[in-house]
C-alpha cells in the first residue's frame, strides 16, 4: 500500500458566541468558522501498530501516543470501519505549519486529514457524512476541518451548515511567543462574565434589609447568530466584514495575555479593517482589503514587533484532502 498525504487548514472564528456553561462541562457556541490556506501536511503508512512523528511548528509541544488527536482518529476510524474485524494499524507522520496551541485548530486538522488518510489508505469507504460523525466524537472542531470552506457551528462546535461567501479574503496573522490552554481561556471568560454581571438583589425581607443583600451571577445570553456578518460575508466586502468580527474569548484571552491589547491595537492603526483573537488565541488575525494590503500590514505588523512571526493567508481554504507530498 502505497503512503497517503493528506494536506488540512487551519481555522479562524469570524465569530465566537458562547453560551453559559452547560452540565457536561462544555459551553453552547455559535460560530463562524472559516478555513484559512496555513497548511498541515499528514501522511500514513502502515504499520505493525499505531504510532505518530512530528515534525515542524511548534513538533516538541505536540504529544506523541494516544493522546496525540491525529492518533486518536485512527484508532477511532478503525474501530468504526472494522468493527468485526482486527484493526489496522498506521505510521502517522505529521508536518506542522500551524502553531500549536494557537487558537488555530491545529491538532483538530492534523485528525480530520487522519480521517480522510486512513480512510483512503485502508479503502474503509465511509462516506463524508459518516467521516463526519467519526470526527465529532474525537474533538469539537475536527468536523470543519474537514468540510473547510466558511461554516456555522453549533452545539459545541461540531454542527455545521456551509455559509455561502463571495470572494477570497485577506488575512494577516500575528503568532504570539507563547501558547494559551483553550480549557483556561473558556474558565477565564466564565469567570470575568460572573464578576461583570454580578448584581445585587434584595434578600427576602424587603428593601430595609440591604445589607443581606445576595450576590446573584445574571444570567448570560444563549448566544445568535450575527446575521449583519452573513449578509456583509454574502456581499465580499472585506470593509463590511472587518468591524462585524467578533470572539467572546477575546477578553479572557487579552487578560491572561495582557500584550494581546497591543498587538490588536497596532493591527488597526496599521490599517487592517478588522482585528480580532482567533479562538481562544494567542493569536491575532488581521483583514486587509486586498493582498497588496495584506503584504503591507505583514510587514508593519513585524517591524512593530508586537508579535513573535506573521503569515499571510487566504479564505475560504479547502478542508482536509488528499495531495500529493510537497518534498523537503
Ligand atoms: P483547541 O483546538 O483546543 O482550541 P488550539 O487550536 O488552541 O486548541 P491545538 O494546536 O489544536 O490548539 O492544540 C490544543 C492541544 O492539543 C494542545 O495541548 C496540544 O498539545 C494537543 N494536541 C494533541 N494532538 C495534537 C496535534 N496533532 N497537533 C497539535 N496539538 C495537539
Amino acid at each position: 500500500m502505497t503512503p497517503v498525504t493528506v494536506r488540512v487548514p487551519a481555522k479562524v472564528n469570524l465569530q465566537l458566541s458562547v453560551g453559559p456553561p452547560r452540565g457536561d462541562g462544555y459551553h453552547d457556541l455559535i460560530t463562524v468558522f472559516h478555513a484559512v490556506s496555513l497548511f498541515d501536511e499528514v501522511t500514513v503508512r502502515p504499520a505493525d501498530r499505531t504510532s505518530v512523528r512530528v515534525t515542524g511548528e511548534g513538533a516538541g509541544s505536540v504529544p506523541s501516543g494516544r493522546a496525540n488527536l491525529a492518533v486518536r482518529a485512527a484508532i477511532a476510524l478503525a474501530t468504526v470501519a472494522f468493527p468485526r474485524q482486527s484493526k489496522p494499524a498506521v505510521h502517522i507522520g505529521i508536518r506542522k505549519r500551524i502553531p500549536v496551541s494557537a487558537g488555530l485548530a491545529g491538532g483538530s486538522a492534523d485528525a480530520a486529514a487522519t480521517l480522510v488518510a486512513c480512510n483512503e489508505l485502508w479503502r474503509a469507504g465511509l462516506s463524508q457524512p459518516e467521516l463526519r460523525g467519526v470526527a465529532a466524537r474525537v474533538g469539537s472542531d475536527v468536523p470543519f476541518a474537514l468540510l473547510g470552506g466558511t461554516a456555522i457551528g453549533q452545539g459545541r462546535g461540531e454542527l455545521l451548515t456551509p455559509a455561502l461567501t463571495t470572494g477570497t479574503y485577506h488575512w494577516v496573522l500575528a503568532f504570539s511567543a507563547g501558547a494559551l490552554s483553550t480549557p483556561e481561556v473558556y474558565a477565564k471568560c466564565d469567570t470575568l462574565r460572573a464578576a461583570k454581571t454580578m448584581n445585587v438583589t434584595p434578600a427576602a425581607g424587603g428593601a430595609g434589609h440591604a445589607g443581606l443583600a445576595a450576590a446573584q451571577p445574571a444570567p448570560v445570553a444563549e448566544p445568535a447568530l450575527s446575521t449583519d456578518l452573513m449578509v456583509a460575508l454574502r456581499s465580499g466586502d472585506p470593509a463590511a466584514v472587518g468591524p462585524l468580527l467578533s470572539n467572546d474569548l477575546q477578553p479572557a484571552a487579552v487578560s491572561l495575555r495582557p500584550e494581546l491589547r497591543r498587538t490588536l491595537a497596532a493591527g488597526r492603526e496599521l490599517g487592517a479593517l478588522g482585528a480580532i483573537v482567533s479562538g481562544s488565541g494567542p493569536t491575532c488575525a488581521f483583514l486587509a482589503g486586498d493582498a497588496a494590503r495584506a503584504r503591507e500590514l505583514a510587514v508593519f505588523l513585524t517591524g512593530a514587533g508586537v508579535c513573535r512571526g506573521v503569515v499571510r493567508v487566504t479564505g475560504p481554504a479547502a478542508g482536509a484532502a488528499v495531495t500529493a507530498p510537497v518534498p523537503g
